[in-house]
């Protein structure tokens, strides 16, 4: 196994004791990357998707870690999935967009709040990959502030009629079915999530390519024009979507923050790599005492990163088993959000460094650590840029009357 990723699993046994499943599943998580790394490389290289991936991931079952076993998953702590993610995005995140997508915005949230009819009908696909899903909240005018979104959905007969465009969303272009929040056009504040067929008359999508990283993953814009939507396809209680999407985007969060630890990693990693080859004035890199500063300030990045996204990962374990308790709740967000802020500051730090060590080649595309770099970028912008994260921990440590935002 990966020698950083097989340092984690010890890490971890101080805090969580695998099972021999639970393990199995982390040992088919390096496997994946393994085959996953060549076909990661020649995709981001053309920048375009890895239509490669989904196969991948769903034949090692990686697509349904946090699915129950009902509907094909394998119903694993969210520890796993944290550890599965890590060693993915040694990659970095266009395989782990991928992911957090389908599974933790799409299948798990569908898994929560759909009807018995709806998690039969679209979850086991999710897990085998037979249907690629996306989760379209943000709009061109609505992204930290998602309750301010324009698209609006309206009763007619026995369906509703959807308008609106959802903006930079993964999976946009290539989705067979997408997540779509909407507010009641006579009323701002009664949200509500559907399930919408992207074959449906009057969805128009666009791909994104002009993007500075993340070259792997399908970005698109959807634009919706008197989509027809049957009724039974509402996701979760009428007007009460707001929920269903802070719900997916703190499965989302604590994915983000996992796969930037592996981003770490394979700073480290290939830092390492170059400083033991590469060698300047008569020795290698890696015995000039400041390229050795780089190397301590990324294994520290590691260090701090990697301790709080377990925490997290283990406080959530602890909320799915009771989603009533608000004070776990509270703490499990708040958890999340630390985990995520310093995880991803930490990512792009280390990737930065390993550019630095690897000189004028690491600010080529055909390093791997261009790719950490570029990619990495995104993870303090996507599922709650670092302002929404600082202003959560903020209001926790000063009280809810000083919340910046309610
Ligand atoms: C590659 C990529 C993939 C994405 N995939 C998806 C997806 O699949 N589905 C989806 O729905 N969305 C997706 N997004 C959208 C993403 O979630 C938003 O970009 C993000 O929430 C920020 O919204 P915004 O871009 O509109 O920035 P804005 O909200 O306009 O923010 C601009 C700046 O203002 C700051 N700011 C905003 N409000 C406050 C405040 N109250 N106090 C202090 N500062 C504030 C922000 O932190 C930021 O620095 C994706 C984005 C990218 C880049």
């Amino acid at each position: 196994m990966e020698e950083t990723f097989s340092r984690s699993l010890v890490d971890i046994s101080r805090l969580y004791k695998l099972s021999e499943d639970e393990l199995k599943v982390v040992e088919n998580s390096d496997r994946a990357a393994e085959d996953l790394a060549v076909p990661e490389y020649e995709h981001y290289l053309k920048h375009e998707f890895n239509s490669e991936a989904p196969g991948i991931l769903a034949k090692y079952g990686l697509l349904g870690i946090s699915i129950n076993k009902e509907y094909g998953g394998l119903q694993m702590n969210p520890i796993v999935s944290v550890l599965v993610k890590e060693r993915l995005g040694q990659l970095g995140l266009g395989i782990s967009s991928f992911i957090n997508v389908q599974m933790l915005l799409c299948a798990q949230t569908l898994q929560r709040w759909g009807n018995a009819d709806q998690k039969k009908n679209y979850i086991p696909k999710a897990v085998k990959a037979e249907n690629i899903y996306a989760f379209g909240l943000t709009e061109p005018e609505a992204g930290s502030d998602p309750a301010s979104m324009q698209a609006t959905y309206e009763e007619k007969g026995d369906a509703y009629l959807i308008n609106g465009t959802k903006y930079l969303i993964s999976n946009g272009t290539i989705a067979d079915y997408m997540i779509i929040f909407a507010h009641k056009k006579s009323s701002q504040k009664e949200i509500t999530a559907f399930i919408v067929d992207a074959k449906s008359q009057g969805v128009s999508r666009t791909a994104l390519h002009e993007k500075i990283g993340l070259f792997t993953s399908d970005t698109g814009m959807i634009e919706l024009d008197n989509v027809s939507v049957p009724k039974e396809n509402i996701l979760g209680p009428v007007g009460k979507g707001i929920n269903v999407a802070y719900s997916a985007l703190l499965n989302a969060r604590l994915g983000v923050a996992s796969s930037c630890v592996g981003v770490i990693e394979g700073s480290l990693k290939a830092t390492v790599e170059r400083s033991k080859s590469r060698v300047q004035h008569g020795k290698e890199i890696g015995k000039h005492q400041l390229i050795q500063q780089h190397i301590s300030a990324i294994r520290q990045n590691l260090e701090m990163a990697k301790w709080p996204v377990y925490y997290a990962a283990l406080r959530k374990a602890a909320y799915e088993k009771d989603y009533a308790d608000k004070q776990l709740m509270a703490d499990t967000e708040l958890r999340i959000s630390l985990a995520k802020r310093i995880a991803s500051r930490l990512a792009f730090e280390s990737a930065d460094r390993a550019v630095q060590v690897h000189g004028g080649f690491g600010y080529s595309l055909i390093s791997p650590v261009g790719q950490l770099f570029c990619d990495s970028r995104v993870a303090r912008i996507y599922e709650g840029t670092d302002e929404i994260q600082d202003l959560k921990i903020a209001e926790s440590v000063l009280g809810r009357d000083f919340a910046a935002y309610k």
